[in-house]
C-alpha cells in the first residue's frame, strides 16, 4: 500500500527543497500524510454570488461582487481602522480592517470590481464585513465552480507563492498519485458502529467536497478520529496512573469530623454540598488516589466542603493542606477556617512568602513532626523546604493559577501521592473539562446557600452617569460599599492606568463625602494589601480597582459592582467580577457601563450577563463566542491541543461519543493486548510522537 507518512513532501511535483523547508517550518508539514491532514479552514460555495441587498447580519460566510467606491480611515490607537465603502448597484456595504492597512491600500484600487468573501455583520445600521478576502474579478473567474477549499497560509509561504490555491493544487497532485484506498486509522468496528466514512472518502471530501452533505460527513469522521485518540491517550494515562499508585485509604469518619458537624457547623449544608462530600468520601474510601475537580460558582460554599474533606484526612491520621493563588486569599481562608474550627483542638497554620524567620522555622518543624494538621498557604507550601510528616489530602483553590507541573510537585510530598481536590469558580464547560482535565473526576456545586438574592445586572450607557451616581449614593447612604472596576489589558497598560487614575479623580469628585481606596496591579504588594484592608474593614466606602480584585476578596457588605468599559471584558471575567457582590443578605447590583456604539459581540455579551446569573450558561456562551483557546485558564495551564479539525465549542456531542468509544476500548482491553486493537495502539503511539504537547494533558 501507498505509505503517505514515509513520502517526503520535498519530492512532490512543484515543491522542491525551498518550498519544502518553508512547509516544514511554517506548518509542520513533512510528509504527504501531513499535507493531507492539513485541512481547509473554510469553503466557498462558488456557485452562489449574493447581492448586497440580500445580506443579513446573521449570515455565515458569503461572497458578493462589488466595486470599491472610496477608502476612509477612522479612529485612533487600538481603534484605528480602514474602511472601504463598496457597492454592487443593489446596495452598499463597508469593508473594515484593523490591521495591515498600508498593504490593503497598496493592493486594492478604487473603482475596481472585486469578489469579496467574508462574514457580514450589522454595524451602525450598515452591512459591514471585517477583514474580508478580496480577489480581483479576473482571478476569481479562473476558479472552478462548486465548493472550494481555502487553506490558511503564512506570510513566509505567500512570498514563495504558496497561497491557498497552491496548497489546493499540491493536494490534488497527491490524490492523482494515490490508487486505491488508504490504510484505515480506525477499526472496522468503530467505523460501522458510528456510521463513519472511510478515511479515504473522508480525506477526499474534506478537501474537495462533492456536496455539502458529504463535507459534513467527512468532518464528522475526522473530528471523531481526532477526539477519539485524545481521549484514548487520556484514559490510558489515567488507567496507568491508577495501576501504579494506590491512594491513601481513609477508612473512617472520626471524632474531628463528627465534632465539627454536630457542634461547629453554623448552618445546614446545601443539598449540593452534601452530594459532593459523599462523592469525595467515596473516593477517599476506595483505595484509589482521588483527583477531583470541584466546580462551584462564587459563593456556592466550596470552602466548607474543602474543610470537611480535610477533616476526614485528619481523622485518619493524615495532614491536609490548602493552597490559594494569592496571599490575600490564603489569609482569608486561614481566618475563615480558624473561625469555623473555633473551640476544636485542630492545629492550623498559615504559610506564605511573608512568613519568615523563627515563625517559619517553627511551622516547618511542626509539619515535619506532624503537629501541624492543616496547612494553609500560597505557592510557598510547595517549596522543597516544606516537608510533611504524612500529607494525605491537598486542596487547590482556583486551579487555573496552578499549572500541571505544580500539581505534580505536590505528589512528591509523600511516598504515595495525596488525594487532590481542585476547586474552581471558573465554570469550565463540560466538553472542555473532559479534554483538559480528562483524568479528573468532576463534582459540581450547582446550588447557592439559601437566602441569597441573585445579583441584579443592569446595562448603563456612559452618558447616563448622573442617574447611576444617584442610585449609588443611595446604597452608600444605606451603609453599603461599592466597587468600580476598570479594565487592565497588558498591551495598553499605560493608557489603562491613565483611565484608572482619571476615573479615580472623577469618582472622588462625584462622591466628595466618601472615603475611596484604589488598587491596581502595579502597586507594591504591601501597599495593595493596605488599600484592600481599608475596604475590607469598612473604612472606605468605595474601591476603585483594576481586575486584581477578581479573585477572592470577600466583603459581604459590598453590594454594588460597577464595571467600567464593560465592552472590554470577556464574559467569564464579567461573571467573576459580578461574583464579588451578592455575598450578603442584601439585594446587590452589577452595573455594566459601556459606550453607546457596540459591536454585535459586545451586545450579545451584555445581554447574556443581564439575562442570567448561571455561571455554566455563561461559560458555554463564552466558549461559543470566543472559542476555547481564549477561555480563561486554558492558556495558563499550558495545554494546547493543536486540534486540527474538532471544535470544542461546537463538537460536544462527537466528543462524548469519542470518549465513550475510547473508554470501551480501555475496559475491553486494559493491557492493550487484543490483536483487534493493535492498529489503535500503533496509531496512538505515532500521534504521541507527533504531538509532544499531549504530555501536558492531565
Ligand atoms: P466559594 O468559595 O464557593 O466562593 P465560600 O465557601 O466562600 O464560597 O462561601 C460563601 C459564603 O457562604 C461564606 O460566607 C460561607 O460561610 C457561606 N456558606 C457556605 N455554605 C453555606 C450553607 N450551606 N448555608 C449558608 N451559608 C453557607
Ligand atoms: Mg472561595
Amino acid at each position: 500500500m501507498f505509505d503517505l507518512a514515509s513520502r517526503d513532501i520535498k519530492y512532490l511535483t512543484g515543491v522542491g527543497p525551498v518550498r519544502a523547508e518553508t512547509l516544514n517550518k511554517e506548518l509542520n508539514i513533512f510528509s504527504l500524510r501531513d499535507l493531507l491532514y492539513y485541512f481547509p479552514y473554510k469553503y466557498v460555495d462558488r456557485s452562489r454570488i449574493y447581492t448586497i441587498s440580500e445580506l443579513r447580519g446573521d449570515m455565515p460566510f458569503v461572497q458578493f461582487q462589488a466595486e470599491i467606491l472610496s477608502f476612509e480611515t477612522a479612529g485612533e490607537g487600538r481603534q484605528r481602522r480602514l474602511i472601504a465603502h463598496v457597492s454592487d448597484g443593489w446596495g452598499v456595504a463597508d469593508l473594515v480592517w484593523f490591521q495591515g492597512i498600508k498593504y490593503i491600500l497598496q493592493r486594492y484600487k478604487v473603482h475596481q470590481p472585486y469578489l469579496i468573501f467574508g462574514r457580514p455583520t450589522i454595524y451602525g445600521g450598515r452591512i459591514q464585513v471585517a477583514h474580508p478576502d478580496i480577489d480581483p474579478i479576473d482571478d476569481a473567474q479562473k476558479l472552478s465552480l462548486g465548493m472550494q477549499p481555502f487553506y490558511n497560509t503564512t506570510e513566509k509561504m505567500k512570498r514563495l507563492n504558496l497561497n491557498s490555491h497552491a496548497v489546493a493544487k499540491m493536494i490534488t497532485t497527491v490524490w492523482q498519485q494515490i490508487h486505491g484506498p488508504l490504510p484505515e486509522t480506525l477499526t472496522e468496528e468503530l467505523i460501522a458502529k458510528h456510521h463513519l466514512m472511510s478515511l479515504t472518502e473522508a480525506l477526499q471530501n474534506i478537501h474537495f467536497p462533492q456536496s455539502a452533505d458529504l463535507l459534513r460527513r467527512a468532518q464528522v469522521r475526522l473530528k471523531f478520529e481526532e477526539l477519539f485518540y485524545i481521549q484514548l491517550h487520556i484514559l490510558r494515562y489515567t488507567r496507568d496512573r491508577q495501576q501504579h499508585y494506590r491512594g491513601f485509604l481513609f477508612g473512617k469518619i472520626g471524632d474531628i469530623f463528627n465534632t465539627f458537624y454536630h457542634q461547629n457547623l453554623p448552618f445546614e449544608l446545601t443539598g449540593a454540598q452534601k452530594r459532593v462530600l459523599k462523592e469525595i468520601r467515596r473516593d477517599v474510601g476506595s483505595g484509589r488516589q482521588m483527583n477531583r475537580l470541584l466546580q462551584g460558582d462564587v459563593g456556592s460554599g466550596k470552602t466548607l466542603v474543602a474543610l470537611m474533606s480535610m477533616l476526614m484526612a485528619l481523622d485518619n491520621g493524615y495532614q491536609a493542606c490548602l493552597m490559594a493563588p494569592t496571599e490575600i486569599l490564603a489569609n482569608q481562608h486561614y481566618e475563615t477556617i480558624r473561625q469555623l474550627l473555633f473551640g476544636m483542638e485542630v492545629q492550623v497554620e498559615l504559610l506564605t512568602g511573608s512568613i519568615k524567620g523563627k515563625r517559619r522555622e517553627a511551622i516547618l518543624n511542626g509539619l515535619l513532626q506532624g503537629e501541624v494538621q492543616i496547612l494553609i498557604g500560597t505557592h510557598a507550601v510547595i517549596e522543597d523546604t516544606v516537608t510533611f510528616h504524612s500529607l494525605g489530602f491537598v486542596v487547590i483553590d482556583e486551579q487555573h493559577r496552578f499549572g500541571v507541573e505544580q500539581r505534580a510537585k505536590l505528589w512528591r510530598k509523600n511516598v504515595q501521592p495525596p488525594h487532590i481536590l481542585v476547586m474552581t469558580a471558573t465554570p469550565i464547560p463540560r466538553t472542555l473539562a473532559m479534554t483538559l482535565y480528562g483524568d479528573l473526576d468532576v463534582s459540581v456545586i450547582d446550588e447557592l446557600p439559601p437566602g441569597r438574592k441573585p445579583v441584579a445586572t443592569l446595562h448603563q450607557f456612559d452618558s447616563h452617569r448622573a442617574t447611576l451616581y444617584r442610585s449609588i449614593e443611595k446604597q452608600i447612604a444605606a451603609g453599603r460599599q461599592v466597587y468600580f472596576v476598570f479594565p487592565l489589558i497588558q498591551e495598553s497598560e499605560k493608557i489603562d492606568l491613565k483611565n484608572l487614575e482619571e476615573g479615580y479623580l472623577h469618582i472622588c469628585e462625584a462622591f466628595p463625602h466618601c472615603t475611596i481606596c484604589k488598587v491596581h496591579g502595579k502597586m507594591k504588594p504591601a501597599e495593595k494589601e493596605a488599600e484592600m484592608q481599608r475596604f475590607v474593614s469598612g473604612e472606605a466606602q468605595i474601591m476603585v480597582a483594576t481586575t486584581v480584585i477578581e479573585v477572592g476578596v470577600n466583603v459581604p457588605n459590598a453590594s454594588v459592582m460597577v464595571i467600567e468599559n464593560a465592552e472590554r471584558f470577556g464574559l467569564s471575567q464579567l461573571h467573576q467580577l459580578r461574583g464579588r457582590v451578592g455575598r450578603g443578605a442584601d439585594q446587590s447590583f452589577c452595573i455594566l457601563v459601556t459606550g453607546v456604539k457596540l459591536t454585535e459581540d459586545t451586545r450579545k455579551r451584555i445581554e447574556i450577563m443581564v439575562r442570567t446569573n448561571d455561571g455554566f450558561e455563561i461559560a458555554e456562551a463564552d466558549l461559543k463566542l470566543r472559542g476555547p483557546g481564549d477561555l480563561e485558564g486554558t492558556q495558563q495551564s499550558g495545554v494546547a491541543f493543536d486540534l486540527k479539525i474538532a471544535d470544542l465549542a461546537r463538537d460536544g456531542q462527537i466528543l462524548q461519543l469519542a470518549r465513550e468509544a475510547a473508554q470501551e476500548i480501555i475496559d475491553l482491553d486494559p493491557n492493550g493486548s487484543l490483536p483487534a486493537h493493535e492498529m489503535l495502539w500503533r496509531q496512538l503511539k505515532q500521534l504521541r510522537k507527533d504531538r509532544p504537547n499531549w504530555g501536558d494533558i492531565s
